[in-house]
C-alpha cells in the first residue's frame, strides 16, 4: 500500500469518526432537549436552557450531556428498528440530489441502533424522530448553500465566456486596415467577392472608388464584386448592445469617452478580471490584429513600389520620344531651309518670266499695230488698182 492510499485512508477514517461524533452529540442533544422538556413542563423558565440548541452548546457542554443522561442503560433494540428505516429512506430519497450527502445520513443512521439510548423515560421513538427532522434540516440547508455556490460558479463562468466571446468578436471584426470596430453607419462591414474579406465602408470606398485598386488588401485576390455583410453586422450591433447593457449595469467600471466602438477596442467597459487566461487572449487578440495589419501595409507597399516602377519606366519612354521629337525638329527644320530656298528661287524665275511675258506682250502689240496699218493702207490702194484695171481693159479693146 503506497503512501497516497494510506493517506487517504486515514482521512477517510477521520470523517467516518467526525460524523459518528457528530451523530453522537445530536442524540445528546435530543435526548436532553427531550428529557428537558420532560421534566420542565411544570416549571417552562427552564426550557429556554435547553431550548433548541445550537451545536456549539452540545459540542461544548458535555458535562450538561453526562447530567442530562448518566444513565447508560439501554432501551430495548428491536422496536428501533422501523424507525432507523425511516431515517434510511430519507437518505435514499435525497440520494439523487446530494449523493455525497448520503453518505452522513447513512453512517449516522447505521451509528443509531448501538448508541441510541432511551435515558431518563424518553422514548426511542422521540429521539429516532428528532434525529430524523435534524438531519433532514441540515441535509436541505446544505443542499441550498451548495445549490447556490453552483449556479454562482455557472453564472462567473457564463460571464466570463461572455467576456472572451465579446472580445474574440471585437478582435476579429475589426477593420483590419482602420482598426475600427466595423459598426454602423460610417464602418458597416462590406465583404469582398470572391475572396471573402471583411473591411469597413469607409476604407473600401477609398480603396476601390479613390485609389482605383483592384485587389483584395489582404489576400490580394481580384475584386469581382462588394456588398454590406448584414449577417456580419448584425452580430456585432448585438455585442456593442450587450457591451453597452453591461456597461450601464455596472458603471464602477472607467468609460473612456468616445465612440462606443472606441470604447469597445479600449476595452474600457469590462476588465480582464473574470479570465485567468485574460493575459494570453489579450496578446493573442494583439497578436492577430498586428499581423493582418502587417499583411496589409506589406500589400500596399509591394503595390506602391510596383506603382512607383511603372511610373519610371513612363517617364524614361516619356523622355525617349521627346528625344526622338527634337531629332525630328531638327530635320524638319533643316528641310524648311531648303524648302524656304527653293521657293525663293521658284519666285525670283516667276518674275523673271513675268517680265519676259510683259516684254513679248508690248511687242506683239506693236506688231499688232502694224498690221493694222498696213491693212488700212492696202484697202484702198486695192480698190484703186481694181479701178485701173477696168479702165486699161477698155483703153486696150479700143486700139484693136
Ligand atoms: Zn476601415
Ligand atoms: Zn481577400
Amino acid at each position: 500500500m503506497d503512501r497516497a492510499a494510506k493517506l487517504q485512508e486515514i482521512r477517510e477514517r477521520q470523517n467516518r469518526w467526525l460524523r459518528e461524533r457528530q451523530a453522537e452529540l445530536d442524540r445528546r442533544q435530543v435526548v436532553a432537549e427531550l428529557q428537558q422538556q420532560q421534566s420542565t413542563s411544570p416549571q417552562p423558565q427552564q426550557q429556554r436552557r435547553g431550548g433548541p440548541g445550537a451545536p456549539a452548546q452540545a459540542l461544548g457542554s458535555s458535562s450538561t450531556a453526562g447530567a442530562v443522561g448518566p444513565s447508560p442503560a439501554g432501551v430495548g433494540l428491536p422496536p428501533l428498528a422501523t424507525s432507523v428505516s425511516v431515517a434510511a429512506s430519507t437518505a435514499s430519497a435525497m440520494a439523487p440530489i446530494a449523493p455525497h450527502m448520503s453518505g452522513i445520513v447513512g453512517s449516522v443512521a447505521g451509528v443509531l441502533p448501538s448508541t441510541l439510548g432511551g435515558v431518563g423515560g424518553v422514548k426511542p421513538e422521540e429521539v429516532i424522530d428528532r434525529l430524523t427532522e435534524r438531519i433532514t434540516d441540515r441535509l436541505r440547508s446544505e443542499l441550498k448553500v451548495e445549490l447556490q455556490r453552483e449556479s454562482e460558479s455557472l453564472a462567473a463562468q457564463q460571464g466570463a465566456l461572455d467576456t472572451f466571446l465579446v472580445k474574440e468578436l471585437e478582435s476579429q471584426n475589426t477593420c483590419p486596415v482602420c482598426y475600427e470596430l466595423m459598426v454602423p453607419p460610417q464602418h458597416a462591414p462590406m465583404m469582398l467577392f470572391p475572396c471573402g474579406h471583411s473591411f469597413c465602408g469607409r476604407c473600401l470606398e477609398q480603396h476601390i472608388d479613390r485609389n482605383k485598386k483592384t485587389q483584395c488588401p489582404i489576400c490580394r485576390k481580384k475584386i469581382e464584386s462588394r456588398a454590406p455583410n448584414y449577417s456580419l453586422q448584425q452580430l456585432i450591433q448585438q455585442v456593442v448592445a450587450k457591451k453597452e447593457s453591461a456597461g450601464r449595469a455596472a458603471p464602477s467600471g472607467p468609460l473612456s469617452p468616445g465612440s462606443p466602438a472606441r470604447r469597445m477596442l479600449d476595452g474600457a467597459g469590462v476588465e480582464d478580471g473574470l479570465e485567468p487566461s485574460g493575459n494570453t487572449d489579450r496578446v493573442r487578440r494583439q497578436y492577430d490584429r498586428a499581423a493582418t495589419r502587417m499583411r496589409v501595409l506589406r500589400n500596399e507597399l509591394s503595390d506602391t513600389a510596383v506603382e512607383e516602377e511603372g511610373l519610371n519606366g513612363k517617364v524614361a519612354a516619356a523622355a525617349a520620344v521627346v528625344g526622338h521629337l527634337q531629332e525630328e525638329e531638327q530635320v524638319v527644320v533643316r528641310r524648311l531651309a531648303a524648302v524656304q530656298a527653293e521657293l525663293e528661287l521658284v519666285r525670283e524665275q516667276l518674275a523673271q518670266q513675268g517680265a519676259k511675258v510683259a516684254d513679248l506682250a508690248r511687242q506683239a502689240e506693236a506688231v499688232r499695230q502694224r498690221r493694222e496699218l498696213l491693212q488700212a493702207t492696202l484697202g484702198p490702194l486695192e480698190q484703186e488698182v481694181e479701178k485701173l484695171e477696168i479702165l486699161m481693159t477698155g483703153v486696150m479693146e479700143m486700139q484693136q
